[in-house]
């Protein structure tokens, strides 16, 4: 392991990443993911931020800094990463981008916000023709995320929360009485439950020239005994026009990437690698 650690000290990032891109390509090419395709079309892609080592004491100039509420800084390094994610639990790295300190205090929307604009121009100049749907959570409905989707051709399936985009919320509540309607059911033998997911949906939404699609999905569980429980509303942004064969589609799309978030760091922890944090 000296001698791996030699070479990991040496080797330039970037040398990492083409490996990682040339191998990518390979599998792209030899259509392997093609059958996870969204849509028939779509490579989906989970954008996602995560807190990689930190430390008590300031450990390089770039370190990120969080103060408690008593006063204790912790500096620590996160990264934007970009997953391709498959229905099957897949989830390979595409791209990775660091995230860095302004100089000031470190806020996480603006730093993960600007390094997504360096991830995005990277992911597009490795895979310029890949047809992207990027899913992200509530901290990417944004016009700068929308504008750089809308330059790259890709389209996305983003987490909508209630404080996002007011001037979005307001079309919706204006609009309740015209929503679209659909209820799905299906069993799961293995819990003997009974799923029912309720979705409404809105399209074109008009966000500074941007048309949107509005999804929410609220999901019920009956169990054997017949006792029913709700376990959850997901709501979802997209520029997907959504149709009634394809609601329930998109919305699980929107959720999938928190079903295998944590699916490469858990492997790269505690799944043969027994990689720790420094
Ligand atoms: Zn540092």
């Amino acid at each position: 392991m000296d001698t791996v650690d030699e070479v990991m000290r040496k080797l330039e990032e970037t040398e990492l990443e083409k490996l990682k891109m040339s191998m990518v390509k390979t599998l792209l090419n030899k259509k392997v993911f093609h059958k996870y395709r969204f849509l028939k079309k779509w490579f989906l892609v989970a954008v996602d931020g995560s807190g990689m080592v930190s430390y008590s004491k300031r450990h390089c100039d770039n370190c990120l800094t969080k103060t408690s509420s008593k006063g204790k800084i912790t500096y620590s390094h996160h990264v934007l990463e970009a997953k391709l994610i498959c229905a099957s639990g897949f989830s390979i790295s595409l791209a990775t981008e660091w995230v860095e300190n302004a100089e000031k205090e470190f806020e996480k929307q603006d730093c993960e916000q600007k390094a997504f604009k360096r991830l995005a121009k990277k992911l597009k100049k490795m895979y310029p023709r890949l047809p992207i749907c990027i899913t992200a959570d509530g901290l990417y409905p944004t016009i700068t995320f929308f504008d750089i989707c809308k330059d790259n051709q890709w389209n996305f399936i983003v987490t909508f929360q209630d404080g996002n985009l007011p001037s979005v919320w307001k079309q919706i509540n204006s609009n309740r009485d015209t929503v679209k309607k659909r209820k799905c059911s299906n069993s799961n033998q293995k819990a003997d439950t009974v799923v029912s997911r309720n979705y409404k949906w809105l399209n074109q939404l008009d966000y500074h020239g941007h048309k949107l699609g509005w999804i929410e999905c609220c999901e019920t569980v009956t169990d054997n005994k017949g006792s029913q429980k709700s376990t959850g509303s997901f709501v979802h942004i997209t520029n997907f026009k959504i149709s009634d064969s394809d609601v329930a589609r998109i919305s699980e799309a929107g959720r999938l990437r928190w079903k295998i978030e944590n699916e490469g760091f858990n492997t790269q922890k505690n799944l043969g690698y027994k990689l720790k944090h420094k």
